[in-house]
């Protein structure tokens, strides 16, 4: 068998992440590698975490990128914050809900689910009917942007909600960073996670996280070791933070910082504020454009996320052929139903550089032609 270099086709990716990454990003993952302790590289990561504070909106010290991806960023808040027996409260409105459930078990706490069903927002009432029904609960997790039913919750309300209750929140935001507004120190977010390959537009593999002071106090309080080794943000730390001294704890995924402090730079020349309004204003573009062909949102207007639009498969058009079609014949990823909603509805991402009228126009003339 005669093997070669492997060249990917070029796609639109328009489905629920990775999202398309800019040339300028891939050229910066480009450049050569240097050691993961070489000045010049740690320089380069204290400016990662500086452009992260800027795009969380937070002056958490704990801030920086796990060197894994977004599930890695879930699994890390879970290690730390949860020890033997503590209760967390975990709000369930779609796929990543169940994930938090295991984790907790994994790490010996206690998960108390409160349920919302697939494409509704997380109900506040619910959560503090459980609060009330749990008063020896610490934490409360949730997902601000749910990627598998575009559906969109108030971490902010919810975050009040646990303290009002003093437990710590844990914030899944990966789809939602850049995407729509998120003020981790102003909404005073205890943990919280993002993915690099959605909103932020660099390549995958990567995970976001700050944590406050509250949640700092927390780790260091731990009576047990946390669980797992890799993820252990008091070792991670020294690695991040290490003045002068930054020891070894991982050979760094170099070129990968590379792509996220590129992508960082062009999170920050645009502006937060203008990313939030980007995506909402191509959202409605997108919105219009399906209207017009006769398709709707499985999501309440109000609650809808502008970076994952979740929409009805019209009558009678197979969803794997046309998505195969999609792919095939016009380059075009979008995203399949998951769960019950599998057969039912199709997830059209717009999430950073796929977020653009080129994307759109392309999307909405391929589907108008498969369906
Ligand atoms: C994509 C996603 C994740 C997982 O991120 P990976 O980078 O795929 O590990 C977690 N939570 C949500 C809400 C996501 O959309």
């Amino acid at each position: 068998m005669q093997l070669e270099s492997f060249i990917p086709p070029s796609r639109v990716l328009m489905g629920p992440g990775p999202s398309d990454v800019s040339k300028r990003v891939l050229d910066a993952m480009a450049r050569p590698t240097i050691g993961h302790l070489d000045p010049e590289f740690i320089s380069m990561m204290d400016e990662i975490k500086k452009l992260l504070q800027y795009a969380f909106i937070t002056k958490n010290e704990l801030t920086f990128a796990v060197s894994a991806p977004g599930m890695a960023g879930m699994e890390c808040s879970f290690a730390n914050l949860v020890e033997e027996g503590d209760k967390v409260i975990i709000c369930k409105n779609g796929f990543f809900g169940e994930r938090m459930k295991e984790n907790v078990e994994r790490f010996g706490g206690v998960p108390i689910m409160v349920d919302d069903e697939w494409g509704k927002k997380i109900d506040l009432n619910k959560v503090e009917e459980a609060l009330k029904n749990h008063p020896d609960a610490k934490i409360v997790a949730f997902v601000h942007a749910e990627t598998s039913t575009g559906v969109m919750s108030d971490p902010k309300a919810l975050t009040k909600l646990a303290h009002d209750h003093d437990c710590l929140s844990i914030v899944d935001t990966v789809t939602g960073l850049a995407g729509v507004p998120l003020k981790v120190d102003e909404w005073e977010i205890d943990a919280i996670y993002s993915g690099t390959q959605k909103c932020l537009s660099a390549s995958p593999g990567l995970s976001p996280i700050s944590f406050s002071n509250a949640a700092k106090e927390k780790i260091k309080n731990r009576k047990t070791k946390v669980k797992s080794w890799f993820l252990d943000l008091n070792l991670i730390m020294s690695y991040w933070e290490g003045e002068g001294g930054r020891s070894y704890h991982h050979t760094a995924p170099i070129n990968a910082l590379y792509g996220l402090h590129e992508a960082l730079l062009i999170l920050k020349e645009i502006g937060i504020e203008n990313s939030w309004k980007k995506h909402m204003d191509n959202h409605l573009l997108l919105r219009k454009g399906l209207e017009d062909l006769g398709i709707d949102y499985l999501v309440n207007e109000n609650d809808r996320l502008p970076q994952l639009n979740s929409i009805y498969i019209p009558d009678g058009i197979d969803d794997l052929e046309s998505r195969k079609k999609l792919l095939n014949n016009y380059n075009l990823e979008i995203g399949a139903g998951l769960g019950a909603l599998a057969g039912k509805i199709w997830r059209i991402g717009l999430m950073g550089q796929s977020s653009n009228k080129k994307n759109i126009d392309h999307c909405l003339e391929s589907i108008s032609k498969v369906i």
